[in-house]
């Protein structure tokens, strides 16, 4: 079928709650995509922080192709061996305490938002306990997700969400504890806010923040999702700042493409809150999940993708700096490792996003005014440099 052909087809029986670009990806190979019609696109999009790996990695399609050959889903009723190792090497790479598998971002986040809430309510009985949120950021969009989401836009139309939120600016402490109560249970905040607009935490505020959960017996849950799974230059963001989360929720290029997702309690987290009964999932960590999960943690390790990111972070990171300075209208940037954004002022960030599709680029934006590339992990110094190229003819 032609382009044109399939986005009149997907436009009339798939429900419209996407303004998609008018571009039908076909197959990729490395850091590249692939229209239907054979024209080549460098990708710094990863399907949104997601194919960290680049695509067609014969490791990881041949894991995926033996797993499926051999059983694709049990339940969680049985034990099945690629979640006990998955499981085994999130644990060991975080350092935290024990995984629940879920098939999405906002799965993650409704069972960390549970799991706080049965930790409080263990402790002093009570249900009416308050969670502490930031403006800007994004969780998801089931309704627990998008009642921790700070954006009235998303919020509005699906009224009423669940309560007891209370919402504080992100990298300003002294709002925070402004928003705490004797009844505040969790704070939950993205380390580098993503959707909202590429904001890192200030390592200040984020030991602000875990300062204050400690004295108040708060738990800390740190939504990873985008951020985490190398893409700052560390496995998990949070590690680089020395903070470590009571929960953390991962997602996106926890499974490279296959959806998968999970929330990670530490030992105090996970030995007081939820028990069997409490929380479960169908598909949550099925064998093909997990297969994923585990070969994308061998291939991490074995390739040294953090490393890599690290050296190429800080390579995009100076090409990035060198167009703010060339450009009027790109303010300035912001980011960590693969995860940057670049704000733009006084022309419409989607009109370059589109020139760029036209010149071979995929970009995305964020917030209103960001340009946003979070790139599969395994790109060169070399797609950067053709990057910088394309964008500067989409200028
Ligand atoms: C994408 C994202 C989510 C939601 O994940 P889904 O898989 O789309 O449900 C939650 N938090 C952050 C930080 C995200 O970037």
């Amino acid at each position: 079928m032609k382009a044109n052909e399939i986005m009149k087809q997907s436009e009339q029986y798939v429900l419209h709650t996407y303004n998609r670009y008018p571009v039908v990806l076909d197959h990729g190979k490395g850091v590249r995509l692939y229209d239907v019609e054979g024209k080549e696109y460098l990708d710094f999009a990863a399907g949104i922080a997601v194919f960290a790996l680049g695509y067609g990695n014969e490791t990881y399609n041949q894991a995926l192709k033996d797993q499926i050959d051999k059983l694709i889903h049990t339940s969680n009723l049985y034990y099945n061996e690629p979640m006990a190792e998955a499981a085994q090497k999130l644990v060991e790479a975080s350092g935290l305490d024990k995984v629940f598998f879920t098939n999405s971002g906002t799965e993650a986040i409704e069972g960390a938002l549970k799991a706080a809430r049965k930790y409080a309510y263990l402790r002093d009985g009570h249900s009416d306990h308050e969670i502490i949120a930031m403006n800007h950021s994004f969780h998801g969009r089931s309704m627990g997700a998008l009642s921790v989401t700070g954006n009235t836009h998303y919020q509005d139309p699906f009224r009423p969400l669940i309560g007891g939120i209370r919402f504080a600016d992100f990298n300003d402490l002294d709002s925070v504890k402004a928003q705490v109560t004797e009844k505040t249970c969790a704070i939950i905040l993205e380390t580098v806010q993503g959707e909202g607009g590429i904001y890192p935490a200030d390592p200040e505020f984020l030991k602000g923040v875990k300062a204050l959960c400690e004295e108040k017996d708060i738990l800390l849950i740190l939504d990873e999702i985008q951020c985490g799974m190398g893409r700052t230059g560390s496995m998990f963001a949070w590690q680089e700042y020395g903070v470590e989360p009571d929960i953390m929720t991962c997602a996106k290029a926890l499974g490279c493409g296959i959806p998968v997702g999970a929330f990670v309690l530490n030992k105090k987290t996970a030995e007081h809150s939820l028990v069997p009964g409490d929380h479960g999932t169908t598909y949550g960590g099925n064998p093909l999940a997990c297969a994923a999960v585990r070969t994308v943690f061998e291939i991490f390790e074995r390739e040294n993708i953090v490393e890599h990111v690290r050296e190429v972070g800080a390579y995009l990171e100076q090409r990035l700096d060198g167009l703010v300075e060339k450009y009027d209208f790109l303010a300035l940037r912001r980011g960590k490792g693969l995860i940057q954004g670049l704000v733009v002022a006084g022309r419409p960030v989607g009109e370059i996003v589109q020139k760029a599709i036209g010149n071979g680029l995929l970009v995305i934006t964020a917030g209103t005014d960001v340009l946003r590339m979070v790139p599969p992990l395994v790109i060169t110094k070399a797609d950067v440099d053709e990057m910088i190229e394309k964008l500067e003819k989409s200028f």
